[in-house]
């Protein structure tokens, strides 16, 4: 096998709010085309640490690399790395004011200065992909929740992301709409996107992670392949975790 390089490398991250130590010296690295599935009790960091890895939040200790270069506080860098690593949120967060295509079309000509008729192939290809071609000219007001994340989802893509991650993008939805987004983002994996996925839907995650990293009060308690970690998992935290929820 060729020695490849980690796409992203999280080093003995520590992030704080106030007193409260969130993060305390998380350690992993993705590689190119991986897809990471990360769970844990509510509270214990995830979401803290995706904000974190796409430079939403600000690092008390440790490093991010990108590729081989540690992520930058500067308003310049940091804005770059938004565009290189994109983000899905539980809550979509379509502009409501904003058709579907207008919404997919909005960051390519404000951050990236491309024109219109640059974007909107791909732009037209990723509504296809996620299944919502026919509601271009909606309004999100107009769709249900599992639509508006597949938007948000080809929103995200539209940027073309090094890396894409996934905060809870089905806990807001009816349990009929779920199936619908984890098909898109399985899809995807399959295409060989890099992805990081926080998700409590652990069929999901075992079905498609290449890693599954398992988190509790701040750290990572252990990480493996799905079948060690569903199957076979080595701590006594991370069963009793499984056994909860499962
Ligand atoms: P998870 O996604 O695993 O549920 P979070 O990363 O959302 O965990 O939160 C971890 C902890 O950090 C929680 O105790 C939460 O209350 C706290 N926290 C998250 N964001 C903030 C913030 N902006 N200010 C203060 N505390 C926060
Ligand atoms: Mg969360």
């Amino acid at each position: 096998m060729e020695t490849n390089k980690p796409k992203l490398t999280i080093r003995n991250l520590h992030k704080r709010f106030g007193e409260l130590q969130i993060l305390r010296g998380v350690n992993f690295e993705v590689y190119s085309q991986e897809v990471i599935v990360i769970i844990g009790p509510s509270g214990s960091g995830k979401s803290t640490l995706l904000r974190c890895i796409n430079g939403l939040e600000g690092i008390n200790d440790g490093q991010i690399f990108i590729d081989e270069a540690a992520i930058e506080y500067t308003p310049a860098s940091l804005q770059k790395v938004r565009q290189r690593i994109g983000m899905v949120f539980q809550s979509y967060n379509l502009f409501p004011h904003l058709t579907v295509m207008e919404n997919l079309l909005l960051a390519p000509l404000k951050v990236q200065n491309k024109t219109k008729a640059e974007v909107l192939p791909r732009a037209e290809e990723l509504l296809k992909q996620v299944g919502m071609s026919d509601k271009a000219d909606s309004y999100p007001s107009q769709l249900s929740g599992g639509q508006q994340q597949r938007v948000a989802i080809a929103r995200s893509l539209v940027m073309n992301p090094e890396v894409i991650l996934f905060d809870e993008v089905t806990s807001a939805l009816d349990p009929e709409r779920v199936r619908d987004v984890l098909d898109v983002m399985k899809a995807l994996a399959h295409t060989g996107t890099t992805m990081i996925i926080v998700t409590h839907e652990m069929g999901f995650g075992r079905d498609v992670g290449d890693r599954i990293i398992f988190m509790d009060q701040g750290v990572i308690v252990e990480q493996g392949p799905p079948e060690q970690i569903f199957g076979n998992p080595q701590e006594e935290r991370t069963r009793q975790f499984l056994r909860n929820v499962m």
